[in-house]
């Protein structure tokens, strides 16, 4: 058994503290892919109470549950409009994000929308190219026309302030309308616009990497220990043998494995700990078990809990360990935990 807590209480001081970084404007959330996995219901319900009053997810099938919990606060569906959506937008009150020439069209002024224009992402948003043929009078009301940054986790890369340049000269090129321009790095970068887009770091990734982590833990992972067993050296634990004690070691099993999203690249790389005490993930992930190493933690028993994600073990640690980033263990996690929401 497995407990993933959240602490929606974290998320909204996260977001507060944002909010003071970001003083040109108020502070959106972008709560796409079920609020990075931990649950974009729970996690929008707290920060409209907070007082955030946009949102943001990708598809118009994530906006329209959140509509009836966040009255009278934008929901901007980031992917664009597909062709044929156009009318559940209007019905459900959510602004599409529009990102090409066609979706303008498509659009047709309905209702105030959004505008993405490319500065280097090169994947959505309007060329310059294609800023030069647009007619303005095709445009609907702009609710803010936005960009995205590229590396705004690495301050020294001149791409950003390229991009900075470019929006303004897109914007200065347009109906005059409300900027977004950050996410939760290009914050500390203090890239302000009338309307920030921070996601990660309200749920606790380092938005400020190689630096401390300003933001607050807000996920913990605790594995019951299933199972104790001593091994002795020369014995291996797990498929394939991947690891063989060289000493009595004493290897704890814990009911969390690939199909929860803790993933099997960690196998013999991960730490987990127990109660202060770091110790070493042993032999390979399995799908729904994973063993490790509590030679070291002789408190640690069967029905004692080990941390696998939380204060001691970052988001960004694990990332590290499995070659990804933060964002990917967060969106990841499994279905299986027994979730707990605190601080609501
Ligand atoms: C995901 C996303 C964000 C949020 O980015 P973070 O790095 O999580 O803060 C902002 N804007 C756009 C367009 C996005 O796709």
């Amino acid at each position: 058994m497995a407990v993933l807590t959240i602490d929606l209480a974290a998320i909204a001081a996260n977001w507060r503290m944002l909010s003071g970084l970001h003083p040109a404007g108020p502070v959106a959330a972008v709560i796409k892919a079920d609020a990075y996995g931990l649950g974009a219901q729970a996690v929008a319900t707290r920060l409209y109470r907070e007082g955030c009053r946009h949102f943001f997810v990708a598809h118009l099938a994530e906006a329209v549950p959140l509509r009836p919990l966040l009255p009278d606060a934008m929901i901007a569906a980031l992917n664009g409009l597909w062709p044929g959506d156009a009318a559940a937008y209007q019905r459900h009150a959510i602004a599409p994000v529009l990102g090409s020439l066609a979706e303008i069209e498509e659009w047709a002024d309905r209702a105030p929308a959004l505008l993405h224009v490319d500065t280097g992402m090169n994947r959505l948003g309007l060329s310059p190219a294609e800023l030069d043929t647009l007619d303005p009078a095709r445009l609907p009301q702009l609710l803010y026309v936005m960009t995205h940054l590229v590396s705004a986790e690495t301050p020294q890369d001149p791409v950003n302030e390229q991009q900075r340049i470019r929006f303004a000269d897109a914007c200065a090129r347009l109906p005059p309308a409300p900027r977004s321009l950050a996410n939760s790095s290009g914050i500390f970068l203090g890239f302000g616009s009338d309307l920030a887009r921070p996601g990660a770091a309200l749920f606790g990734v380092n938005p400020t990497p190689g630096q401390p982590n300003p933001m607050r833990s807000v996920v913990r992972l605790m594995a019951r220990i299933l199972s104790v067993r001593t091994v002795q050296p020369g014995e291996t634990v797990g498929y394939n043998g991947q690891w063989a004690a060289t000493r009595p070691s004493r290897i704890a099993t814990v009911s969390v494995g690939y199909a929860d999203g803790y993933p099997r690249v960690l196998s013999n790389r991960a730490m987990a700990c127990f109660d202060g005490q770091p110790v070493p993930l042993v032999g390979r992930v399995s799908m729904d078990l994973t063993t490790f190493d509590i030679t070291d933690a002789p408190g640690a028993a069967t029905g004692a809990w080990l941390e696998l994600l939380g204060p001691n073990i970052t988001v960004d640690a694990v990332a590290a360990w499995a070659g990804t980033n933060g964002y990917e263990i967060l969106t990841q996690l499994g279905s299986r935990y027994r979730r707990v929401y605190v601080g609501a």
